[in-house]
């Protein structure tokens, strides 16, 4: 394939002593050598794959030097993109940077678009496309949790997993076949069926446990979705404000000052939590504020998690008992907040209240008790399940509707097969399970089945 050639900035901005700028395509390395002067008249077009040369960058136009730079030469096909690439490795402040970048986009490259790199190493056939969006996820990836799930994402994981659940129904339809074409048996019916119950449901069962993945996954990728709820001025902006710690909610002594929804976005021990603080979920007539509670509600069904605010000081209302009953069967964490005042709460039917649900009491105002209420999100999240990071979790939404599109698949085959239906028939439900999961490796070569079955198995004869 032929593409023209993209550079970009390829180091976090100002960040760092070197930075690197990078070039891929065709012209590559000849629009780089249009500005570098090396030690002694070298070309870099001569020079060997995988060589780094110290010189300066000039402005061809005006001869002037702009940069003390070492540039990296790889040549295509042994790189990142299967292209030719250049990397410019130059001083990290912006100016200095962008100079190099400005100089290559004016002498014939075009600035690539995010994720233009990992695109072309995709469309050159170096990466498969769970691969591709891997990288497109590292590069979006909000924690180093969900940074781990993307990697191993990279490092072929998934795909090698994928790549093995196909092997085995193509395997298992070759045998298929071999049975009936060459029945050294008397029961083939028997056998046959034995077989394809058997890996269909281990292809099953596969999938399944990898889907069961996707939830976590998921919200590694985007978020807990959490709403923090509780009766106005109990402290569901200050809980808010702790956690991002940084004052954007609006603070105030006046009960429900929060009008609509606020979103935040924060790092809980590696589990990335979208945060939401809402009115207080209560009856009221004040139209402006109805907005809000409305909004409320909605939000509340749709989240992940709960954080319930209780006020120490304060005897528990009807309004605290409504709340307990709209989150029933939620994840939730109550907060009894307001513990430096004194004590007015029923800590007893508190308790009752919380049966299901974790307990953490602080006083916002003194800085006690976020520690803990941290550590109870932490655990919540992560409770039960292996180390994150030993896991392939699914995060991607294509490949969970694919997962979710097999699994069908395969139930209606296994379904077909308990039901006696003919062979030809039921391979048809193998053979789309086998589709779908290719799909996800981006593997859209449609190369009749047959013909993959007769190069894995030589059924000679
Ligand atoms: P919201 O209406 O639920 O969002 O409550 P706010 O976060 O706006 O807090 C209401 C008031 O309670 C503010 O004046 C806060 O400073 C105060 N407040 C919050 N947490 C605590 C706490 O732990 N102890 C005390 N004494 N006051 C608190
Ligand atoms: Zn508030």
């Amino acid at each position: 394939m032929e593409f023209d050639t993209i550079a970009a900035i390829s180091t976090p901005m100002g960040e760092g002593a070197i930075a690197i700028v990078r070039l891929s395509g065709d012209n590559a390395i000849a629009i780089a050598d249009k500005m570098f002067k090396g030690v002694g008249e070298k070309r870099l077009k001569g020079v060997a794959s995988h060589t780094i040369h110290y010189g300066q960058m000039i402005d061809p136009k005006t001869n002037e030097i702009a940069e003390e730079v070492m540039v990296s030469v790889m040549k295509a096909p042994k790189t990142f993109t299967k292209e030719d690439v250049v990397e410019i490795n130059c001083h990290g402040g912006i100016a200095s940077v962008n100079r190099v970048l400005q100089l290559l986009l004016s002498n014939g490259a075009r600035l690539a678009e995010p994720g233009e790199f990992t695109k072309r190493a995709f469309l050159n056939g170096r990466i498969d496309l769970s691969q591709a969006e891997a990288v497109m996820d590292l590069i979006r990836a909000k924690t180093d949790r969900a940074m781990n799930v993307a990697l191993g994402q990279m490092e072929g994981r998934l795909s090698k997993l994928i790549t093995k659940l196909r092997q085995e129904i193509l395997g298992t339809l070759a045998h298929v076949e071999v049975n009936i074409d060459y029945p050294e048996y008397d029961d083939v019916e028997e056998m046959t069926h034995q077989l394809l119950l058997e890996k269909g449901t281990y292809v099953k069962e596969e999938i399944e446990t990898l889907l069961r993945t996707s939830h976590q996954g998921k919200i590694l990728r985007e978020g807990l979705s959490t709403v923090i709820v509780g009766r106005p001025n109990v402290g569901k902006s200050s809980l808010l404000n702790s956690l991002v710690q940084e004052n954007k909610a609006i603070v105030t002594d006046i009960p429900g000052t929060t009008r609509d929804v606020i979103e935040e976005y924060v790092n809980v021990r590696g589990v990335p939590l979208r945060l939401l603080d809402t009115a207080g979920i209560r009856e009221t007539e004040d139209i402006v504020e109805r907005i809000g509670v409305e909004r409320s509600r909605q939000v509340l069904k749709e989240a992940d998690l709960i954080l319930l605010v209780l006020n120490y000081s304060d005897a528990l209302t009807e309004e605290d008992e409504n709340l307990f009953q709209a989150v029933e069967g939620m994840d939730v964490i109550v907060i009894v907040n307001k513990t430096d005042l004194p004590q007015q709460i029923d800590m007893n039917r508190v308790h009752e209240l919380s049966q299901k649900h974790k307990l953490v009491s602080t006083s916002l105002l003194e800085d006690k008790g976020v520690d803990e209420l941290e550590e109870a999100i932490a655990s919540l999240f992560f409770e039960g399940s292996i180390e994150a990071r030993d896991m392939t979790y699914v995060s991607n939404s294509r490949h969970i509707a694919l997962l979710n599109q097999a699994l069908n698949a395969m139930e209606d085959a296994l379904m077909a097969v308990e039901i006696g239906t003919p062979i030809d028939i039921v391979q048809i439900d193998y053979t789309r399970t086998w589709e779908l999961l290719g799909e996800i490796i981006g593997d859209s070569v449609h190369e009749s089945l047959i013909d993959q079955l007769f190069s894995q198995f030589c059924l000679g004869k």
